[in-house]
């Protein structure tokens, strides 16, 4: 019944962990079936940051929640290439406390620091991470500005962008995985079948012996492999897992960036619909980072909902207006868990007392940096939000924060299969295969023990491409 695949190796996902792990086995001569939910949409085919790209290669249109007080929209990529083709590039390696921390705490064997750097440095090589040769954005150019006028620590990151020579920042072009390592995973024979989701894996006694899959239009399909290497992303790998009957320990400690926005208006045009700011704000990381948001118009009026009766005159001055945000380290977990029935599974997300006090301290710091940088007006994204003019009402501003009433968000989702050889926090051994089973390995962002603290692609693909090639040397053809 339907279409029957079989191979070495199914690859589930093929975003930052799926890709890399794709190529890397099909040029180790694996015969490599990569299988993606999302449909295959070339760069430049669907304008950055657009509405029409959340439409087309979002999960869910953007629209997905973490439940909590307050719940915490997130957003995940649903294409082949996954988030890598819709994030914003902004590329940071962990630092070295970060590896050292999770080597220790979750007993993660063979994991060298200068290796893993190494494995940084092919990732830079591999996705041309960079500056920007030429200008700044004038949003950019506003934040570095301001952090510099409060003489707070500040710096441009490099992206995973290729440039013309000497382009300026809106002439980059997204090195993505399907700019890079998804051809060179078919290229070296890997199948890559885009618009088809796997439901479940048929495991028995700790082994998975098929997966079934559903089609586009709902028609049914099957594969048989040897081994399976689940990269779904933070939220579908758990939930995955669980629908083919694994639970312990997989899926409860979601980790993320917790992060608030506001909107700035300038005196002059900054707003740039189809590119992020480059510049971020690391005075206080890592507790707490500033950087620039996609700021198209409809997500400019997204950012003034909140307090919309105040703040809706101000949607006209749009071109003069850029969305910001603080991003924090969060002590807080949450949860993914399956539910019978239902296509997405239930995530919540608890913030601890800390975590709101840091939220409440970003958002008055930040609205500082605009100030600071020359904004006429700050308008903060939490219900009944004052608007800011000057630095007298910053604290006005914190003293009608709650954190219930403001609109967190994160892009950031990671830890839900933490690795490591201690059984008693990690759900899947040092390199990735889950505890308890022979043939079920996981090579995304579950992985990562907890949230880096920085933008976390690198640490994704860093860990990928270990364990891919532990993988190749481990496993019989
Ligand atoms: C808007 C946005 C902006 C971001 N900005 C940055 C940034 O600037 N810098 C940075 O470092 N990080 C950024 N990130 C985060 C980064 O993209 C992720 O950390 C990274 O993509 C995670 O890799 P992954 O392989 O775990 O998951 P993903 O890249 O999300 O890939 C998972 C893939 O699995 C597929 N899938 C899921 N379930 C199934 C199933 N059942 N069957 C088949 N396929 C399935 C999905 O469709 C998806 O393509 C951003 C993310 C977003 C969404």
């Amino acid at each position: 019944m339907g279409t029957h695949y079989d191979c070495d190796v199914l690859v589930i996902g093929s975003g930052a962990g799926g890709a890399p792990t794709a190529a890397i086995l099909a040029e180790a001569g694996f015969d490599v079936l990569v299988v993606e939910e999302g449909p295959w949409i070339e760069q430049g085919e669907v304008r950055p940051f657009s509405l029409e790209q959340m439409d087309r290669q979002y999960r869910n249109g953007g629209l997905t929640v973490a439940l909590g007080r307050p719940s915490i929209a997130y957003t995940e990529g649903r294409c082949a290439g996954g988030g890598t083709e819709v994030n914003s590039g902004l590329y940071r390696r962990p630092s070295e406390q970060t590896l050292d921390r999770w080597r220790a705490g979750w007993g993660i064997r063979d994991f060298d620091t200068e290796q893993f750097m190494t494995l940084c440095d092919e990732v830079e090589q591999a996705l041309s991470v960079q500056t920007v040769p030429g200008r700044h954005t004038p949003a950019s150019e506003r934040l570095r500005a301001g952090a510099a006028a409060l003489g707070w620590d500040h710096d441009e990151i490099p992206r995973w962008m290729s440039y013309p020579q000497d382009g300026d920042a809106t002439e980059g072009r997204r090195e993505s995985m399907t700019r890079t390592y998804l051809p060179r995973a078919r290229d070296a024979g890997a199948r890559i079948v885009p618009d088809t989701r796997v439901d479940r894996l048929v495991i028995d006694r700790g082994r998975a012996l098929r997966a079934e899959l559903t089609g586009a239009s709902g028609e049914p399909a099957t594969v048989d492999f040897g081994q399976v290497v689940v990269c779904a992303g933070a939220i579908h790998t758990p939930a995955l897992l669980q629908r083919s009957g694994l639970r312990g320990l997989i899926g409860r400690r979601l980790a993320v960036h917790p992060t608030v926005k506001l909107a700035a208006r300038f005196d002059d045009q900054v707003n740039v619909g189809d590119d992020v700011p480059v510049h971020q704000v690391k005075e206080f990381a890592p507790d707490l980072s500033f950087g620039g948001s996609a700021s198209q118009p409809g997500l400019v009026a997204l950012a003034l909902t909140d307090a919309w009766p105040t703040m809706r005159d101000a949607i006209t001055a749009w071109p003069e207006i850029a969305v910001y945000y603080a991003a924090i380290t969060s002590e807080g977990r949450g949860r993914v868990q399956a539910l019978p029935g239902f296509r997405d599974p239930l995530v919540t997300y608890r913030l601890t007392r800390r975590d709101r006090a840091v939220l409440a301290r970003g958002l008055a710091r930040l609205t500082q940096v605009m100030l600071a940088a020359g904004a006429r007006e700050v308008y903060p994204s939490f219900r009944h939000a004052p608007i800011v003019r000057t630095r007298g009402d910053v604290a006005d501003l914190s003293d009608r924060f709650r954190t219930e009433a403001a609109s967190v968000m994160t892009v950031h989702l990671c830890s839900t299969v933490p690795m490591g050889d201690d059984t008693t926090i990690a759900a899947a051994d040092s390199h990735g295969k889950v505890h308890g089973t022979a043939n079920v390995y996981v090579n995304d962002a579950s992985l990562l023990p907890d949230a880096p603290g920085v933008n976390p692609q690198a640490s994704v693909m860093a860990v990928a491409l270990r364990n891919a090639r532990r993988f190749a040397e481990a496993v019989e053809r």
